[in-house]
């Protein structure tokens, strides 16, 4: 049986702020495969938290980085080339919205809920990825989480689904500009589960429901899931997918009704 195997692969992973994370799945997986790890946390406020959890792995680089700042993400990179010369995976699993805007009407949001939400949930996937395929000399795996609301009307996920379009079409732009270095850009588009940002969505409770009802596997999915399928796609095994969506979703997304 083939089992993946990430021996000798260096990730770095954005997004834990707690076990409840699907970054710390997909943290778990890779680092059961073999990878050394990296966490980022944003602000003060998650550094114990995420020090914690990162201690499961010892020797994490542990680093701060709120992507809204240029200088936090620049001395990222700078540390991890100083400290590991190489980067293989990249694991982009940042959104947030200001609570106002995801709840109530789409057509209110407000410039600056637009700004905010589209810059830290959509362009630090451009301006991460841009900084880590630098590190990627032997070629690379980059990932990022979305949800389908990019596609489909989902009550209240609102300018959040602008945001998840956006971040899609900069999974196909990127796999398209980094194919000739061999880096590979993909998305997993998660079915819901109960984390910290999910629980922002206004009616999240009632999204789990739907899902468990209508989904053809007749369940939510386990953050495990999301672990797992984000170990293949950053393995030799999934060497020739690029600017994909990968729904993990227990196949949701193909019912009509
Ligand atoms: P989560 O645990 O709350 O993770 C979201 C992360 O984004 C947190 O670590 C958060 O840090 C971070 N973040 C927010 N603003 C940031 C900034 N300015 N700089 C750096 N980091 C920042 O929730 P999650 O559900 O695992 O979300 C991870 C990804 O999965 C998101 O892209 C989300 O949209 C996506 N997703 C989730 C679901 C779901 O149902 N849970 C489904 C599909 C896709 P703070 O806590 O400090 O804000």
């Amino acid at each position: 049986m083939r089992t993946i195997d990430l021996s000798g692969k260096s990730a770095l992973v954005t997004g834990v702020a707690n076990h409840r994370s699907l970054a710390w799945a997909i943290a778990e997986a890779l680092g059961e495969a073999g990878s050394r790890l990296a966490f980022t946390y944003q602000g003060e406020r998650l550094k114990e938290s995420v020090t914690s959890l990162a201690a499961k792995y010892p020797g994490s680089p542990v680093l701060p980085c709120d992507v809204t700042k240029d200088d936090e993400m620049d001395a990222v990179f700078a540390y991890l080339g100083r400290e590991w010369g190489k980067l293989h995976v990249l694991i982009h699993s940042i959104a947030f919205a200001r609570k106002e805007d995801l709840e109530g009407e789409f057509r209110r949001t407000s410039r600056e809920g637009w700004n905010t939400a589209l810059e830290i949930s959509a362009y630090s996937f451009v301006a991460l990825t841009h900084r880590a395929a630098r590190l990627m000399a032997d070629g690379g795996s980059v990932l990022t989480l979305t949800y389908q609301a990019s596609q489909r009307v989902f009550p209240n996920y609102n300018v959040m689904g602008t945001a998840k379009a956006a971040l899609e079409h900069a999974v196909r732009q990127l796999a398209f500009e980094l194919g000739p270095q061999n880096i590979r850009v993909n998305a997993i588009s998660a079915g819901p589960v109960s984390t910290l940002s999910a629980r922002g969505v206004s009616g999240f409770t009632g999204m789990l429901s739907e899902n468990r009802e209508r989904a053809p596997l007749k369940r939510n999915i386990e953050p495990r899931e999301v672990g797992d399928a984000a170990a293949f796609l950053c393995s030799p095994s999934s060497s020739g997918i690029t600017g994909h969506i990968l729904y993990v979703d227990a196949g949701y997304n193909i019912m009509g009704i």
